[in-house]
């Protein structure tokens, strides 16, 4: 196995841990989080798309009819805006709107069709209250910055892949020769869909939650090298 999907299991296993205990109003059917923009790494979709041509290779077709609707495209990653951050630059415009549709993996139902391997944007969506109800998610302000942390570090796991919407990497981890390219590390954006990401030179940890977050990343490296 990939030593990079293997560090990407524990990251998936330690933030379950870190919310099975939290107060949640998330539950199944409940998709208010479930639209079109849902951004992540190649490393993310190889394993999803994996899954999906495993379990249920018809979603593809769903993914394929849905290729030319309109969605968020990303213009920088989760280390790039921590790097503009540190620069006091400014962070570019990125359209998105819930209006453009609900993700090709919904079903009509509301059921994610690819839950086992939903990428960590949607794992990172919990709220303490109704989404449906209130129109807003709500969550602690450590449970953001775990979220953030951990966000970083799948990017610094694959910083020689891609950030892209999941319709697009869904689409390209589809080809053979873009997968064999993501596995030899050389995988280039092959339009301006896609953003280059980057390893992580510092990670966004207010002072309050340090120890928290230190704690996070032990329990994680002692995992990856038990
Ligand atoms: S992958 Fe699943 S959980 Fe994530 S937005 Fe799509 S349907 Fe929702």
């Amino acid at each position: 196995m990939d030593a990079r999907l293997h560090t990407l299991e524990i990251i998936y296993q330690a933030h379950q841990q870190e919310i099975s205990s939290l107060p949640l109003a998330c539950k199944k059917g409940c998709a208010t989080c479930c639209t079109r923009n849902v951004t992540l790494t190649t490393l993310e979709a190889r394993r999803l798309f994996d899954w999906i041509d495993q379990h249920a290779p018809q979603l593809m077709e769903k993914v394929k009819e849905e290729a030319q609707s309109p969605r968020q495209i990303p213009t920088y990653t989760m280390n790039g805006l921590t790097d503009l951050c540190m620069a006091q630059q400014e962070v570019p415009e990125e359209p998105s709107d819930p209006g453009w549709g609900a993700c090709p993996l919904l079903s009509d139902q509301g059921i994610c069709q690819a839950y086992e391997a939903r990428p960590f944007a949607c794992r990172s969506m919990v709220s303490k209250n109704s989404c449906q109800k209130d129109g807003f998610a709500e969550m602690e302000e450590v449970t953001l910055t775990v979220n953030n942390v951990l966000m970083q570090y799948i990017e610094h796991t694959d910083d020689k892949g891609l950030t892209g919407n999941l319709t697009d990497l869904l689409l390209l981890m589809e080809d053979p020769d873009s997968r064999k390219a993501h596995e030899e590390e050389s995988l280039s954006p092959p339009s301006s869909h896609f953003v280059a990401n980057r390893p992580a030179q510092l990670l966004m940890v207010p002072p309050p939650h340090r120890d928290h977050v230190g704690a996070l990343m032990q329990k994680i490296q002692s995992q990856k090298g038990a």
